[in-house]
């Protein structure tokens, strides 16, 4: 038998995951993620799709970040009407998750217009012609119809039949967020079977609200993600104490605490631990705020599917009448509300997205944060380079919010420990299990350098051949 890998996404990169494979006729695609980069770049790169729709049988989705999930509309405006197979609380998460980019889409061409306008009536010349959003709130509602929940470790056949030629899937619990999973893939063709497993992003265990990472099930190829592939974490247990430290030091001396958080996970994962930390009167109650529409819709998710968070965070629950609210924390849905906090003269916490400090309501907070050494800005994600979350974690002695240069002269500190990616030594743990069945192993999801040296890590350790595709290189393995 013979079953074409071809890698399309998150090939030497970090972003916009979607793997193709074809058996006996049948199309089916791992993921169909946005990449995320430089305006130009990433248009072209996610108007373009592995293949065309009318031959794709069926889309399975690990998880619901964007850059795992992004490029679904587009894939649905060309044409595509199949199923989108993936976990309960992922189709819920990407209700709110697509309709939010969907809306980044289209203010991002209103904007893109305005600015041609403005060129063309001041007499510089601007020949672009009209920008159309990549995708549209209508596409991400058609998006959402065709999305079919199938619950982890029950097979769903993909296309053809259970007989004779075909796909079929099982997931298995991933560690990374709620609803995350790893795929494996089962192709049939004339009485053979073979066996791909695709890890999506891996987690790690003691992550707050989710669950470990499952033992990976047996499987002939593994497609595996690297992001952290030359990296090492700081354990996770001690997060909570070292937050605990912060909140108390920042508000004895008056100050205020920024939080730049991804609306996604890690924002219901801080307000859970500080949650914990008031209930064991660790910090004092300080008003707390989550400035972030997003986040606080997605906090409804995380509310709904209670079965799907770890025994701590369900104990938890049970004791409480809700994990993520309680008296002094305020979910800020509306400008003029955020904008209040601003005349804040107490100790505070507000956690804000975007995690990188590149938009969103943080960029508010920031600037009227960063200047008074009395106040904490505490970082709770990876920074890429060229952003302002980058530069004032190298802290930069000046920094530019809304293009105005202004001093940093807050505390700046982080909690890198929360990450939800494995890093090396979780990876090839995390592997171990499918060693013994593994003929060959393919790197996705991660930079140059990172891939590099876990190739080298596996290869040593466990005698495998890896190799690490690139944007559109095709395989045959079966
Ligand atoms: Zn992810």
């Amino acid at each position: 038998m013979a079953i074409r890998l071809h890698f399309w996404g998150a090939a030497q990169t970090v972003t916009g995951s979607s793997h193709h494979l074809e058996c006996a006729g049948q199309n089916i695609l791992l993921d169909c993620g946005l990449f995320q980069g430089h305006r130009q770049q990433a248009r072209e790169i996610n108007e373009h799709l592995a293949l065309p729709p009318e031959q794709l049988n069926a889309v399975v989705l690990s998880h619901a970040h964007i850059d795992h999930s992004g490029d679904l509309p587009l894939l649905v405006k060309k044409g595509y009407r199949g199923p989108i197979y993936t976990t309960p609380s992922t189709v819920d998460l990407c209700e709110k998750m697509l309709n939010d980019s969907a809306h980044i889409q289209e203010s991002d061409a209103e904007f893109m217009n305005r600015r041609t306008h403005r060129r063309r009536s001041i007499g510089i010349s601007a020949d672009a012609g009209a920008v159309l959003p990549l995708y549209t709130q209508q596409d991400a509602a058609q998006t959402l119809q065709q999305f079919r929940p199938v619950t982890m470790h029950t097979p769903q056949l993909l296309a053809g039949s259970t007989t004779d030629a075909g796909f079929t899937s099982t997931t298995f619990e991933a560690g990374h967020m709620l609803g995350s999973t790893c795929v494996l893939i089962e192709a049939r063709e004339k009485g053979q079977t073979t066996r791909l497993l695709f890890s999506g992003d891996v987690g790690r265990k003691g992550l707050p609200i989710i669950r470990d990472p499952e033992t990976a099930p047996a499987a002939d190829y593994l497609i595996m993600e690297s992001t952290y592939g030359n990296r090492l974490h700081q354990p996770i247990g001690p997060v909570k104490k070292k937050l605990a430290n912060l909140v108390n030091r920042t508000a004895r001396r008056g100050g205020h605490i920024v939080m730049p958080a991804f609306a996604v996970g890690r924002t219901q994962q801080v307000v859970l631990l500080l949650h914990e930390l008031i209930d064991e009167k660790a910090i004092p109650d300080i008003p707390i705020f989550v400035d972030s529409p997003l986040a606080v819709n997605v906090t409804d998710v995380f509310r709904k599917h209670e079965e799907e968070w770890d025994d701590a965070a369900r104990a938890f629950a049970n004791a409480h009448q809700d994990p993520f609210g309680w008296e002094r924390l305020r979910y800020v849905r509306t400008v003029e509300e955020s904008k209040t906090l601003n005349g804040l003269r107490v100790p505070f916490i507000v956690i804000a997205a975007s995690g990188m400090c590149e938009a969103g309501r943080v960029l508010h907070h920031l600037k009227n944060s960063v200047e008074d050494p009395k106040n904490l800005i505490l970082i709770t994600g990876f920074q890429a380079e060229n952003t302002l979350g980058r530069a004032i974690v190298q802290r930069q002695p000046e920094v530019k919010i809304f293009g105005e240069p202004m001093r940093l002269r807050a505390e700046v500190d982080s909690i890198g420990e929360l990450s939800g990616h494995a890093d090396q030594r979780e990876l090839l743990q995390w592997m171990e299990p499918v060693v013994p069945t593994l003929k060959k192993v393919f790197l996705v999801h991660g930079e140059p350098g990172a891939q590099q040296a876990l190739k080298v890590e596996i290869e040593n350790l466990y005698k495998l051949e890896v190799v690490c595709p690139k944007r559109d290189d095709r395989f045959e393995v079966g």
